[in-house]
């Protein structure tokens, strides 16, 4: 291990919640339901909690796992699949003053059996291991010897969501950590995860044995998130745009979909003069690492991945999240966006779609070697994320209500700020269905999107003529539409599965059971305008508050960016991100207040008394020197 072991707390007696909140943490107050589920998990309970991204879950186990040792119930085990992300949760830890370690497959033998004799002797407080760690007959006979003791203090499982096959990063190794309630029967437990709509709920409640644990659940809500959905055109130059606009110099993602796009845009990316890196599953190892690194410890960087990166990664300042493509349901959209302004500073959630993901994802369901009862539930997902992407209504209604939430339109989506202008296309819709149908009826093939469009607008094409489509009763029948107007309605009609696309068949349409009602008029089909988004500058929803550096005064800044230089040092030297040695709020804080003494740092959260003890001094030179 590379970390000297830390001082231990300086407590005379056991320390409450609230004071382990302030003392080992530096926070004021807990966070919504926090202090509930802190005290139910002290006092032996077990618990589920369903709490968004950002909600502050860590806090949810470390307090009892800190509280639970001090009253003499030993060491909490903490199970998560993110091997790559222990290191530095391990290292914000140690920086609190807290005993903490890992075990997983990035230690040589000789380190894993230091940390395993360290637990034996029970000095520490957390351990985070893999979940095919923890079901191991090693291990679980090392939990013996401490469960014989009453050493075991907690189970935390943390991801709970990977139990289920409904959850979107289905891990087979954690079905068999029913076995910790199995034989350790009497060790509190509480699993955690971001991902909560009902099924994955039950899955996980069901799989991890929970029926008697209590569950809290969080508003899903993110109000500093603002969610925008464009309709996709040329791509790359819309994104551009947008991180040229709305985030230079911010760490934001990128997710595509293909390796090889990962890889073009972070190119394009880097051309126009951004900082970017790829990541994809194809990158060798030691590659992928060194880029996950990169972006958890410099400032400023795009990530451009596919979505193998970034199921937990925590770090607190990424301002913004961009798909190019399409992700598979609402649960995986939700859960990346998430990643965005973990620090509830405001942030955005940008998406460009169009007509070929619809396609792509329904051929990927249908493709894919899984059985039709799957698939069903699959493509009913899938559909719920198409509603959302062609919503001309507040988006955050929506997808609160996904998630079982009723909330008010929130102002702080595309669709609030910029009600989109709506027209009718039911009658587009008729007139493509009834193009579809009288072609297949002429000649028995079928044909593509294109194709049908030109048909209806009347275009004299080489293909056209070929088949004699000009003789159909639909043909010009709507020449009054746009191409762009006429693939919106197309995209909303596959969208609904009022019409089928043959990936067999070089993406063909058909129709389908669907069809029908809108044939007959039952079905309205309500399409947004297709008009390029607004560039007005952006404003600010109340209550959220700005990145850290905004609103600092002059003299402000010259302290917060010598805090920022001096933080990076500090940084390098532990080899951990910057952000767990203090966040960007609480440099600015600090800036702001421009302290002389020891105590003019107390309160400012985020410095707790490890770090206070650690760090005081030379932050108040950094101030000293900043103002001569
Ligand atoms: P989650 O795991 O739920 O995504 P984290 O546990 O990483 O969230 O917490 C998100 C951020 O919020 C972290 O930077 C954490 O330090 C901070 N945080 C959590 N609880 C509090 C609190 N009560 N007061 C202030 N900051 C908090
Ligand atoms: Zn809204």
């Amino acid at each position: 291990m590379e970390y000297a072991p830390a001082a231990p707390i300086s407590i005379a007696s056991i320390l409450s919640p609230q004071n382990i909140l302030r003392q080992v943490f530096g926070y004021e107050a807990f966070r919504g339901p926090q202090q509930a589920i802190v005290d139910h998990v002290v006092a032996g309970g077990d618990a589920l909690v369903l709490m968004p991204t950002g909600g502050g879950k860590s806090l949810c186990y470390q307090i009892p796992a800190i509280a639970r040792q001090q009253a003499g119930h030993g060491t909490t085990i903490v199970v998560s699949p993110l091997i790559a992300l222990m290191h530095d949760q391990v290292g914000a830890l140690h920086e609190a003053g807290v005993e903490a370690a890992f075990l997983n497959s990035s230690l040589s033998s000789e380190e894993a059996a230091t940390v395993e004799k360290r637990l034996l002797r029970g000095e520490m407080t957390l351990l985070y291991a893999a979940p095919e760690r923890v079901t191991t007959p090693r291990f679980l006979a090392q939990l013996d010897a401490l469960a014989e003791r009453g050493q075991v203090a907690l189970f935390a499982i943390d991801e709970a969501h990977c139990v289920s096959q409904w959850g979107h990063d289905f891990r087979p190794e954690y079905r068999a950590l029913t076995v910790l309630h199995e034989r350790y029967p009497g060790v509190p437990r509480l699993a955690l995860t971001a991902t909560a709509d009902d099924l994955t709920r039950a899955d996980i409640v069901e799989r991890l044995q929970l029926e008697e644990a209590r569950q809290f659940v969080s508003s899903f809500d993110r109000p500093n998130i603002r969610y925008t959905i464009v309709e996709k055109k040329d791509a790359t130059t819309q994104l551009l745009r947008f991180i040229e606009r709305e985030h230079e110099g911010d760490a934001g993602i990128v997710y595509c979909q293909s390796r090889r796009k990962v890889e073009d845009i972070a190119q394009t990316l880097c051309d126009a003069g951004l900082k970017a890196l790829p990541y994809h599953a194809g990158l060798d190892a030691a590659v992928r690492q060194a880029n996950q690194d990169r972006f958890l410890r410099e400032e400023g960087l795009v990530m451009v991945a596919t979505i193998a990166f970034g199921m937990g990664i925590d770090k607190p300042d990424v301002r913004f999240v961009a798909h190019l493509d399409m992700p598979k349901n609402i649960e995986g959209y939700y859960q990346e966006t998430g990643r965005a302004g973990r620090d509830g500073a405001a942030a955005d959630a940008w998406m460009a779609y169009g007509l070929q993901d619809v396609v792509n994802q329904r051929r990927m369901i249908d493709e894919s070697p899984a059985g039709e009862e799957f698939k069903q539930v699959m493509r009913e997902k899938l559909d719920a994320l198409l509603a959302l992407a062609e919503a001309t209504d507040c988006r955050r209604v929506r997808l609160l209500g996904y998630f079982g939430e009723k909330s008010e339109p929130c102002g702080n989506c595309d669709n609030c700020l910029h009600p989109p202008a709506v027209w009718d296309g039911t009658d587009a819709a008729r007139k493509l269905l009834s193009t579809i149908y009288r072609v297949q009826q002429m000649s028995s093939i079928s044909f593509g999107a294109g194709h049908i469009m030109d048909i209806l607008r009347g275009k004299d094409t080489e293909k056209v003529k070929q088949y004699g489509h000009e003789t159909l009763s639909t043909f010009g029948l709507g020449a009054e539409f746009s191409e762009a107007q006429l693939r919106g309605v197309l995209r909303q009609l596959i969208a609904i599965g009022a019409v089928g696309v043959d990936a067999q068949a070089f993406n063909t349409l058909y129709l389908t059971e669907g069809s029908r009602a809108v044939l007959k008029g039952e079905v309205t089909v309500q399409l947004r305008e297709s008009v390029s988004t607004p560039s007005t500058k952006r404003s600010r929803r109340a209550g959220v508050t700005a990145p850290a550096a905004a609103n600092l005064g002059v003299d402000d800044q010259v302290r917060f960016i010598n805090l920022k230089a001096w933080r990076a040092e500090v940084a390098r030297e532990h080899n951990l991100p910057a952000y767990v040695i203090f966040h960007d709020a609480t440099l600015a804080e600090i800036a702001r207040r421009s302290p002389q003494t020891l105590e003019d740092l107390q309160g400012i959260s985020g410095i707790g008394e490890k770090k206070l003890q650690a760090y005081g001094e030379a932050v108040l030179r950094v101030i000293s020197l900043s103002n001569s």
